[in-house]
């Protein structure tokens, strides 16, 4: 909607972004009118809402006041109606986030070069401005006070001409967001839990007898997880941002979840687990194309299977091969196997394989191939020169 739209306007090129959180009517029009900081107080208690900035529209403030927030960073906000799509909302919503006008009191310390962290409005980039006006602005330009040089286009001055934040007012809204509680709480918790993601250590897979570390990023700072596993994991310690896991035994199926408590809702973060054992050379075999031999001047296939399976990257090894003397065709290191066609003209080969994952390494397994001259009549047999034969 329009209010929504208005402080976007101002605000997204920034990277902040509003959403409506709804509308809400208060039918009673003694609150129309507030004469006083308690009356405007007593309208902030009514139909208010923790997890929202609250902007209040009212018909008039006491004195000359277009717009009055309860405090700097707030969730209380109230702008007249008159100047409600004018630049008095994203200013009354840059004091909820945590900003100072720039010609805050003390301000006028920063031009005796005082820290300006610790005086006027808090922020460096902002120069010492002595209160704009329609009289010292004319046509955007400053005509007043020339020890000042005042930034006329900034938000948080009362220049006619305010439409922008410093990198230094924008550092201290996020400072606002990250860090002051009541305006954490207005945040959309949606689009912040998209933030939230899973670290690890190379991949989501756990070895079997081994532990893991798994790491929930980017966490709210004041949610609660709780952690929870299937029946063939052991938690061996958590906090509030990690567990530590131990796979017991292999399962149908392993998972590690996260449930998450962020205003008083649960969220859950599933992470399904891949399960991995170190892998054995006992359970390694190796054989050439139809159990033939290598035969010379062609490229025979030589194939490792891991309990009885060829691995063409679906076992999640990497392989590692010894071949003596041979020109040797490899494919991807995921794949068990490789062709090899011997130089010279040995008796046989030795060819050792040895397989890998991320839980640990076999030992080498050899096997002895003969090698011979191929037959004439080989129709079905490996085939000469660089073509392949599977
Ligand atoms: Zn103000």
């Amino acid at each position: 909607m329009c209010l929504r739209r208005i402080s976007n306007n101002y605000y997204n090129q920034y990277k902040i972004y509003f959403v409506s959180n709804g509308i809400d009517y208060i039918d009673n029009s003694n609150f129309l009118v507030s004469g006083s900081h308690d009356e405007i107080n007593q309208l902030f208690t009514i139909n208010n809402s923790v997890d929202s900035i609250n902007l209040y529209i009212i018909e008039k403030l006491w004195d000359s006041h277009v717009g009055y927030t309860n405090s700097i960073s707030t969730n209380n906000v109230a702008v007249l109606r008159d100047y409600i799509f004018n630049s008095t909302t994203p200013h009354e919503i840059g004091h909820a986030l945590g900003l100072y006008h720039t010609h805050e009191d003390s301000n006028k310390v920063k031009l005796d070069g005082s820290d300006c962290s610790i005086s006027g409005d808090l922020i460096c980039d902002t120069p010492p401005d002595p209160g704009l006006n329609e009289e010292n602005v004319v046509n955007c330009k400053y005509v007043g006070d020339s020890r000042y040089n005042p930034l006329v286009d900034n938000l948080m001055s009362y220049s006619p001409c305010r439409t922008k934040l410093t990198n230094g007012q924008v550092w201290r809204i996020r400072q606002t967001i990250k860090n002051n509680e009541v305006i954490r709480k207005t945040l959309n918790t949606t689009h912040e839990l998209n933030f939230i993601n899973w670290k690890f250590d190379k991949s989501s897979s756990v070895c079997l007898n081994q532990s893991k570390t798994f790491i929930l990023e980017n966490i709210p700072t004041d949610c609660f997880v709780t952690w929870k596993v299937s029946d063939n994991i052991t938690i061996k310690t958590s906090n509030n941002s990690s567990v530590e896991i131990n796979l017991n035994n292999l399962n149908f199926e392993s998972y590690l979840k996260a449930i998450l408590l962020i205003d008083s809702r649960f969220y859950t973060f599933y992470l399904r687990l891949n399960q991995l054992e170190h892998p054995l050379e006992s359970n390694l075999t190796l054989e050439s194309f139809k159990s033939t031999p290598i035969y010379l001047g062609r490229f025979t296939n030589i194939t490792a299977r891991y309990n009885s399976i060829i691995d063409v990257g679906q076992l999640g090894y990497t392989w590692e091969w010894s071949v003596p003397s041979s020109q040797v065709i490899y494919h991807s290191p995921n794949y068990s196997y490789i062709h090899v066609s011997p130089i010279g003209t040995p008796s046989s080969l030795y060819i050792q394989v040895k397989a890998s994952n991320e839980c640990g390494c076999t030992n080498w397994k050899g096997k002895w191939f003969k090698v011979e001259p191929a037959p004439d009549d080989c129709i079905d047999c490996p085939t000469k020169g660089g073509e392949i034969h599977y």
